[in-house]
């Protein structure tokens, strides 16, 4: 849209005015951003309108894309980029003696997931509306989102996140388009004079279920979609029904809090009611929404999809089985027909202990009718499918088994497509994890790599870097990222190369600030950045990195004289609170960071920073500041990652597993500019089979490795005693489930490579560029218009070279 800065000035100091009957000194950076956010919603406003009047007026295909996480990042500046009114406003702000930076760092940064998996979402949010889908998120408006993360002797502890303490700018409730969600009590068919069975409800307990929208505005293409998020309410009570504190907080409890868990199942009755929960509500509007234009269900197949993001919602396909027949007296082989050719389902783990199963006796006293359903899907699942794949594979793959409903199974029998996010993630999902249900429904099974918004991740996270593009390149790789492989014509362009540094080190000092200020650690910054950032879980393996930290530390003890560079070992990640080996990681890289950090020996040679508080928001200051990207995930553990194609977009090098889509990013980049190393996940599946993996001859076989392991409990390292043992144990007693030992050799030698590689600038520089350049083919905006071609059957206005 078109704006001067004379008119936003304008617009700007009424809005204060308005909002606040003071002037501008009167308010805080967060009033500021209050302010101006209101305002972006206003310039917005009619956009928003036309979006929904043009899908109207055409009767587009709807896209529903069902999680429930969503981790948007703060929304300010990237919705300010895609309106294309980010110059105008800094100018603006600028000539007002305000600094845009501390204004949109007072935005709360909405933490409604735990990592990858929502913040997949959100990127994908931010590529449907770029690429002019008509694009809906379904998810829950959780009151606290993941707990904020703070560290007291070294340990982590978790304070709540109370994100909406001052509002949300950019909802809006529409308490008119709220819907009643049933829990619990009893139900029964009643024969009907037609012949019809009708369900009969009985002491059920309602819910309300609230939406808020918040607009999702598209890159410069006057769309902005919508994502829908539920909040759970006391419904009215026309009865004046009374509800007692318990009820009220049962309610309250739905929507109140984030699972923490990021990739275990929790068994708890209440994350089952979540479930349903912004299943049910989301499934029901999406009905509605229909049904004011179309005369009965016959087009619902051709007029909506619906996108199931890992099992949690998966109860939206025997929820919409149980309107089509229930409310819009479908028989059951119409409305099955037609949920699957509705339903798509993305499978993110192949981790066992991350397969969600409930246990049937609690799954039928919450939603008895959505029960008998699933009963009824098992039924005629059994019935089709023994005749030809025989009792056996059926008894494994039908939805109800040992006692559990069995949600990914449930989520491929009720979907036309099954996708995995890496290639080798869906080689193991048909050859592993899924493997009966492959031999089933072969022709469901595709693979859909993860991808990433480059807008948020480069444009805005690195406009250096972006400015740097700019002028070598036509800036149509804003757009179309694959365009960045252009960049690889100044390979040879040391003037060029010298400027990459450059950009590298203005990200560097600008971290380094932030370590200095927050955690009074000084770091070089010509020093190694390496870093690690993620949820912190045992296959991650953040301990085959901590042990690389310990040799380091060792050998500049024993060799101080070694020369290398500097390096400076950088995490980032957040523990399930439950989750006590992971816990005992986090207490050890502190304690060890506490032990190199304060050692004058070592000076500023080698340092070990833990940012607290991981999230979207420091993503975007570590990222564009790495030289090294640390994916080194147990081979086959990692279903794809994405912040190793942030990382390699930002011009970090991998030191990598062939794991998810590193094999991807090491394949599109070159092996020569990447540090592979490690089992491959073949190699991980050989000692599986052969039962003869022993940790305990690696720690035999080499003298290096014994002294690093010793120094978890010799008193090396103080302040770990039992942090140190339970690790140390793991390890050696139990036989280190995640292969740490065996690619401890392979992964040091590549560490030691890079040192030795860094310190030829233009040689390094040259590898970064190769990474830049090849990052283009992980955007989100290609991954979603291929589940836009080949699984929603939507068009789209991706730009095709
Ligand atoms: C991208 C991202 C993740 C995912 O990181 P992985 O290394 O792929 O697990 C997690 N958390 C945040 C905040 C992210 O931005």
């Amino acid at each position: 849209m078109k704006l001067t800065t004379a008119q936003f000035k304008t617009d700007f100091l009424n809005e204060i005015k308005t909002l606040y009957a003071t002037d501008l000194n009167d308010t805080s950076a967060l009033g500021q951003f209050i302010a101006l956010g209101h305002l972006v919603r206003r310039y917005d406003g009619s956009q928003w309108t036309k979006t929904s009047e043009k899908y109207r007026k055409k009767d587009r295909k709807q896209v529903y894309y069902f999680s429930i996480e969503f981790l948007p990042g703060r929304l300010l500046k990237s919705n300010l980029l895609n309106l294309g009114l980010l110059d105008t406003v800094r100018a603006g702000l600028k000539e007002l003696e305000l600094d845009f930076e501390t204004i949109s760092a007072a935005e709360p940064d909405p933490g409604l997931g735990n990592g990858g998996l929502g913040r997949l979402a959100a990127c994908y949010m931010d590529s449907m509306a770029s690429l002019g889908i008509a694009g809906n998120g379904n998810g829950i408006r959780y009151r606290y989102g993941l707990f904020k993360q703070v560290f007291m002797d070294g340990y982590q502890v978790e304070l709540p996140d109370d994100w909406l303490r001052n509002g949300n700018v950019w909802e809006i409730r529409r308490e008119n388009k709220a819907c009643l969600v049933r829990f619990g009590g009893n139900v029964w068919m009643q024969p009907q004079a037609d012949g019809q069975l009708q369900p009969v409800y009985e002491q059920t307990d309602d819910v309300l279920a609230v939406p808020y929208d918040v607009g999702m505005i598209g890159y410069r293409n006057d769309v902005t979609n919508t994502l829908r998020l539920w909040s759970a309410e006391l419904p009215p009570s026309a009865d004046n029904a009374y509800y007692s504190q318990e009820q009220r907080d049962r309610i309250d409890d739905i929507t109140k809090v984030l699972y923490p868990d990021d990739s275990n199942s929790e068994g708890q009755a209440l994350r089952l009611r979540q479930e349903y929960f912004f299943s049910s509500a989301g499934v029901q509007s999406i009905i509605r929404h229909y049904g004011l234009r179309h005369q009965g269900m016959r087009e619902l197949g051709k007029k909506i999809a619906i996108h199931i993001n890992d099992t949690h919602p998966t109860l939206v396909i025997p929820e919409l089985m149980r309107l089509l027949m229930d409310d819009h007296h479908c028989s059951w082989d119409v409305a099955w027909a037609l949920t699957t050719q509705v339903m798509s389902y993305t499978n993110h783990t192949i981790l066992q202990e991350a397969l969600e199963t409930w246990p049937i006796d609690m799954f039928k006293g919450l939603l008895p009718r959505i029960y008998q359903i699933v009963v009824e899907i098992d039924r005629r699942y059994r019935a089709a499918k023994t005749p030809i794949f025989g009792e056996d594979l059926v008894n494994r793959t039908a939805p109800l088994g040992n006692g559990q409903v069995r949600m990914a199974y449930l989520a491929v029998i009720g979907s036309h497509s099954v996708n995995g996010v890496a290639p080798l993630h869906t080689e193991l999902l048909k050859n592993d994890v899924l493997r009966d249900l492959y031999q089933v429904y072969p022709e469901r099974f595709n693979n859909k790599t993860n991808g990433i918004a480059t807008r948020r991740w480069v444009q805005l996270a690195n406009e250096p870097l972006s400015q740097l593009i700019d002028s070598k390149i036509s800036p149509e790789w804003r757009q179309q990222p694959s365009q960045l492989k252009t960049l690889m014509a100044y390979q040879k362009d040391a003037k060029f190369l010298k400027q990459l540094t450059t950009v590298k080190q203005t990200n560097k000092q600008a971290l380094a600030a932030y370590i200095k200020q927050n955690l009074g650690i000084e770091v070089r910054t010509d020093a190694i950045f390496d870093v690690q950032i993620k949820r912190l879980h045992a296959y991650k393996r953040q301990l085959l990195h901590v042990l690389e930290i310990i040799r380091e530390y060792l050998d500049l003890k024993a060799h101080p004289a070694t020369k290398a560079p500097a390096h400076v070992h950088i995490f980032g990640a957040k523990a399930a609170p439950s989750y006590h080996y992971a816990k005992a990681i986090i207490k050890l890289i502190n304690a060890l960071a506490d032990l190199v950090n304060h050692d004058p020996d070592i000076g500023d040679r080698l340092k070990v920073v833990f940012i607290p508080n991981y999230g979207v928001s420091l993503g975007e200051l570590i990222i564009p500041a790495a030289d090294i990207s640390e994916q080194i995930s147990t081979a086959s553990k990692e279903a794809s990652g994405t912040s190793n194609m942030k990382l390699m977009a930002n011009g970090a090098v991998s030191l990598a597993t062939l794991d998810g889509a590193n094999i991807d990013i090491i394949q599109a980049a070159g092996e020569a500019n990447e540090y592979p190393f490690g089992l491959t996940a073949k190699a991980v599946y050989g000692y599986y089979e052969r039962g003869d993996y022993r940790s305990v001859d690696f720690y035999q076989a080499d003298p290096e490795l014994k002294r690093v392991l010793d120094a978890l409990v010799d008193g090396t390292i103080p302040g770990i005693t039992t942090e140190g043992r339970e690790i140390y144990d793991s390890l050696l007693r139990y036989n280190d489930e995640f292969f740490v030992l065996a690619d401890y050799e392979s992964y040091v030698q590549q560490q030691r490579q890079i040192s030795q590689d860094f310190q030829d600038q233009t040689k390094w520089q040259q590898k970064a560029l190769a990474n830049i350049a090849a990052a283009g083919i992980f955007s989100a905006d290609l991954a979603v218009a291929r589940y836009a071609d080949d699984i929603w059957q939507v068009p789209h206005t991706l730009l095709q070279d």
